[in-house]
């Protein structure tokens, strides 16, 4: 069965294949978005990756018949991890999240339309 504790160590497994610079709290351009030149910081899965890569799981986990409470994607912990993760990238990088939330899920809205559409024969 998999659980809230599973769907972490998937997140933080997928963080080495990040793109995204995330800045520790002790880096110089903390707070910037485009560092003026290198640093040692971590790249990182973007928080709006992982939002909404949970987003989809957890549809596809409930589309296929698994109960809502029951959803390790929609535990307590994920939803807890995930707002970690947006809080601290958002000063780590500078940004605020909120309006790209809203575009990331009106394009998560229609691709899924359009996968729909074209496996419905
Ligand atoms: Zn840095």
């Amino acid at each position: 069965m998999c659980t809230g504790a599973h769907v972490l160590e998937f997140l933080r497994y997928l963080d080495q294949f990040g793109k995204t610079k995330v800045h520790n709290q002790t880096c110089p351009f903390f707070g910037l978005p485009n560092p003026p030149a290198p640093c040692p910081c971590p790249l990182r899965q973007a928080w709006g990756s992982l939002d909404a890569l949970i987003g989809r799981l957890r549809a596809a986990y409930e589309e296929h018949g698994g109960r809502p409470e029951g959803n390790p994607f929609g535990a307590r912990s994920v939803r807890f991890y995930l707002r970690e993760v947006r809080d601290f990238q958002a000063k780590a990088r500078g940004v605020s999240y909120d309006k790209k939330r809203k575009e990331a899920q009106t394009k998560s809205r229609s691709s899924r339309r359009r996968r729909r559409s074209s496996s419905s024969s």
